[in-house]
């Protein structure tokens, strides 16, 4: 077969060929059908079955919106990547009022908490009751949830919600596992605590020591919740020679109660309401040698999980 009559072949397919329909152009009504090849291989790789992915074995998490800003939500979703990261390798998202369309809290492994609780709002009270009873772990997530940050001094006559009053932090009504403090918390911390929740709770004996010593301060904070007060933090940092002068604790005091004078806090006890805000941001208050010791681990575990 000369080259003119393979050319035609491919074209046309094996009917046009010396059958005395050269004069037929492919375009035309009368052309027939070119062979079905092509359609055939299409075919043949639709049918092949697709490689399935692993399902990983998830924690599921919920985020429980009591009264706040949605700020630490939003500090949640500007981990970008890293957010689907989680989302696709270790959690499942079970329960958000602004993402997912689910209205009851379901049972879950890791309740993120954000917001303090209206307390003459008698859903907002059963709610977080409803939280503790349903989550392995409740995270204060944020300022709000764990001291009361701002809206302790609310006093109602908000535009949409003007019978919302008296609000208190979540550990003054329910026991609390871990603070996350910050107004808001980073975005890194925040996945960085639902990475370690996932080890501690589906990782090997190594993964789950070194969750165990990232989350423990971090626990720790969460069981002086609201009882620590400026002389805490005056005992366990500022006279244990760990203040480093950052004014943290100056700056989150809802009542002025500290200023900073040559580089370190002054606090003027008799105005403390006692809200635990100064010991929650201060990050020598918290300090740990176990944290420290393991640092590189942690970090390096952090890392490899978040490889996408
Ligand atoms: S010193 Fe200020 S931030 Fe610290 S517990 Fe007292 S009122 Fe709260
Ligand atoms: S937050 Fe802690 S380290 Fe920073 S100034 Fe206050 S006491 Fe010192």
């Amino acid at each position: 077969m000369g080259i003119l009559e393979s050319l035609k072949t491919l074209l046309f397919g094996k009917h046009d060929v010396g059958g005395g329909k050269q004069d037929e152009k492919p375009g035309s009504a009368k052309a027939e059908k070119p062979a079905d090849v092509s359609i055939g291989k299409k075919a043949s790789i639709i049918k092949e079955p697709k490689e399935e992915k692993p399902v990983a074995d998830k924690i599921t998490v919920g985020h429980v919106h009591m009264s706040g800003c949605t700020g630490c939500l939003v500090s949640f979703a500007d981990n970008y990547e890293g957010l689907l990261t989680i989302l696709d390798k270790y959690a499942d998202l079970v329960y958000c009022l602004t993402l997912a369309d689910v209205r009851h809290i379901p049972e879950m492994d890791v309740a993120l908490v954000e917001g303090s609780v209206c307390i003459s709002d008698h859903l907002s009270v059963e709610e977080i009751i409803e939280t503790r009873k349903n989550a392995k772990i409740v995270v204060a997530l944020g300022g709000c949830a764990c001291y009361g940050n701002i809206t302790r001094f609310c006093r109602g006559g908000q535009q949409n919600q003007p019978q919302h009053e008296s609000y208190l932090p979540i550990g003054d009504l329910i026991d609390v596992d871990v603070y996350i403090p910050g107004c808001a918390p980073t975005p890194q911390q925040i996945r960085n605590v639902c990475v370690m929740a996932y080890l501690l709770l589906k990782g090997n004996d190594e993964q789950k020591a070194l969750a165990g010593a990232y989350l423990t301060p971090l626990m720790n904070l969460a069981k002086a919740g609201t009882q620590a007060c400026g002389c805490d933090i005056m005992t366990q940092g500022i006279n244990q020679g760990l203040c480093m002068g950052c004014g943290s604790c100056a700056a989150a005091c809802p009542v002025r109660a500290i200023t900073m004078q040559y580089g370190k806090p002054q606090i003027e006890r008799d105005m403390c309401i006692k809200c635990g805000a100064c010991y929650a941001q201060c990050p020598r208050s918290f300090f740990s040698f176990d944290v420290v010791n393991q640092y590189e681990g942690i970090m390096e575990a952090i890392d490899a999980a978040m490889e996408p």
